[in-house]
């Protein structure tokens, strides 16, 4: 049973954007049953390796080995699912998805899944396969201004590599002891559910007065969980709008609760400059175009830009096997839906 995990794409599809409905989080043939009924068997098997497994990485596997292939796939955390074990936390639905991948990656033992194996240029090339289907998820944006690498930022990437089993590189002998012990813990005992009571009930690394820094969906869905568990939170972002990103269908029901909230304030049109041990100090631009030095006070400054393309791996490894793809987050930064659909189409490709 593929349970819907309210990522809300078709009907900002067809609804807000006016699109055909094609994409779903969860189900990548939806819509390509019209192309295809059946999944085509594959004319000539092959040797598939697919590194990653996040959504596109799961789905180019299965699909990849239901047309015949024989599928090899890597993943350097000790658990599946990519972002998906962390976008879980905000969005609990999400939950829903790892348990139909695990559970579609264990009706499929034909795929040999290898966990904590992180893939370089060497151990692909050790593999001697005829296609690498790269799903490695997106990199990390930058801020770059000074004080990004204080003891008082955190990012999305740094939960990750937490989940990954990979303490964070952090400042601070305090902070470097606490990551420490997360990661440790993390690496026997972790679910969604668990990380957020966690996150509810602890003030470290998540403090009582917040500023994030980023306004698209993760830092709306970061804003959100601040919110809701009491703390003074502020949004700062250089568009016009906070949520400028987020789906039509969620926006205004997260922007409304945003602005009724007392403990939320959000500074659209405003450009970091600075993050100080104290705050943020950032270029407010009001509507008449002027430009207004403004400090944001914050315990913790949350980084959370999005991420962009991530393709140093498959510029390197591109000669070095008949086929190699490039897909999901590494290739294109976007959504859920979008990671599943080009796991399956690159799938059907080969
Ligand atoms: C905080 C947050 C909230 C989000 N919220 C939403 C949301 O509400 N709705 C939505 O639709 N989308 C959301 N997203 C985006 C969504 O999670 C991603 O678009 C999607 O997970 C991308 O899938 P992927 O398979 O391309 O990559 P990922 O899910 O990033 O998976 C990549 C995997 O590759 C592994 N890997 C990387 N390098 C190697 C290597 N060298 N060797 C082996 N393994 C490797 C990583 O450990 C990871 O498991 C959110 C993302 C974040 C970060």
């Amino acid at each position: 049973m593929r349970e819907c995990i309210v990522c809300c794409r078709c009907l900002d599809d067809v609804v807000s954007q006016g699109k055909p409905l094609n994409y779903c989080g969860v189900n990548p043939r939806f819509g390509e049953e019209l192309d295809h009924e059946a999944i085509p068997p594959a004319k000539k098997k092959k040797k598939v390796m697919v590194v990653g497994s996040g959504p596109a990485g799961i789905n180019a596997a299965v699909y990849a080995a239901m047309r015949g292939h024989t599928v090899d796939l890597y993943e350097q955390g000790p658990r599946l699912c990519g972002c998906v074990k962390m976008s879980s936390i905000f969005s609990p639905y999400h939950e829903r998805y790892i348990t139909y991948l695990t559970n579609l990656l264990k009706r499929h033992p034909e795929v040999h899944v290898h966990l904590k194996h992180k893939m370089d240029v060497n151990s692909i090339k050790a593999g001697h396969v005829d296609v690498v289907i790269l799903a490695i998820g997106g990199d990390v944006r930058d801020l770059g201004v000074p004080g990004e690498d204080g003891k008082n930022v955190i990012t999305s990437h740094m939960f990750l590599d937490m989940l990954n089993g990979d303490k964070p590189k952090v400042k601070g002998a305090f902070n470097n002891f606490m990551w420490w012990g997360a990661t440790t813990f993390l690496k026997m005992y972790y679910t969604p559910s668990f990380a957020r009571k966690a996150t509810a009930s602890m003030s470290w690394p998540i403090s009582k007065n917040v500023a994030i820094i980023g306004g698209g969906l993760a830092g709306c869905e970061f804003g959100t969980l601040c919110m809701n568990t009491g703390r003074t939170t502020s949004i700062i972002d250089s568009h016009k709008k906070i949520g400028f990103d987020v789906g039509g269908s969620e926006r205004f029901h997260m922007t409304t609760a945003f602005k009724k909230a007392p403990n939320v304030t959000t500074y659209p049109l405003t450009n970091v400059t600075e993050i100080t041990s104290d705050g943020v100090k950032a270029v407010q631009s009001d509507k008449e175009g002027n430009n207004h030095k403004i400090f944001v006070p914050a315990k913790t400054v949350a980084v959370t830009l999005g991420l962009k393309r991530n393709d140093q791996l498959y510029e390197a490894i591109k000669d070095c096997a008949p086929e190699v793809y490039l897909i999901g987050d590494a290739n294109e930064p976007h959504r859920i839906a979008d990671a599943t659909k080009a796991g399956y189409r690159v799938a059907c490709s080969i």
